[in-house]
């Protein structure tokens, strides 16, 4: 049974939610303070965190990045407005994804089922050359001109996927079904903030471009650069 943490302040909405998750087959824990969340997550190691991002004493943005210094557990935020630049601020800082308040809790299920399904299904396979770049899926290790990136776990499953079919342009909506796990699409911007910094992580940009090219209208391909 896949323990989660629930990091909420609302005494409401954490009773609500232990509830229906509970009856979705979760073992669920809670903390109604960021410090106390970040102190749970790091001594009892749960499978995922549902960060809420409006807590009393540090802001969930902060919660996220401290948490992000000593742990990749999957986290998925949830936030109170419908703010682009907060959410984009969450995924940057490490979210895995984001729910917008309010939600239905089958809604959070299926986000939640969908990022464990992330974490535990790739299957490891062989290593990946594209001119300086190495993926090795086995080791999660990907090196650009030997030197290691340090990616997200998104990003690197981003990066593999996209490696894999080298020089085939994928659709946002293949990215969004087959690393996010979301087969009846969700935020493009989504995409967009990982491609983003993944090609920050490469030393380029959708204006330089080495590596991933933007096809528009139709999605992203992985390609050696121009010599
Ligand atoms: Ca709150």
């Amino acid at each position: 049974m896949p323990q989660l943490l629930l990091i909420e302040d609302d005494p409401g909405i954490r009773a609500a939610l232990v509830r229906a998750l509970t009856e979705r087959g979760h073992g669920v824990r809670t903390s109604p303070t960021g410090m106390s969340g970040l102190q749970d997550a790091v001594d009892r190691r749960p499978d995922l965190v549902v960060l809420d991002l409006g807590l009393p004493d540090v802001d969930g943005c902060t919660v996220l990045t401290m948490l992000r210094a000593v742990s990749d557990v999957p986290v998925i935020v949830a936030t109170a407005r419908d703010d682009e630049r907060e959410i984009v601020h969450a995924l940057d800082a490490g979210a895995d994804d984001y729910v917008v308040k309010p939600f239905a809790a089958e809604h959070l299920d299926a986000r939640i089922r969908a990022v464990l399904r992330r974490g535990a299904g790739t299957e490891p396979s062989a290593l990946m050359e594209v001119a300086g770049l190495r993926i090795d899926p086995r080791s999660r290790e990907a090196v650009l001109d030997g030197q290691p990136l340090d990616l997200t776990r998104l990003e690197f499953d981003l990066l593999a996927h996209l490696a894999a079919r080298a020089g085939t342009v994928v659709s946002k909506r293949e990215l969004l079904a087959d690393v996010w796990h979301q087969p009846y699409g969700g935020a493009d911007k989504t995409v967009d903030v990982h491609l983003s910094w993944l090609r920050r992580k490469l030393g380029e940009s959708a204006a330089e471009p080495r590596y991933l090219h933007s096809v528009r209208g139709v999605g992203v391909k992985l390609v050696a650069p121009a010599p």
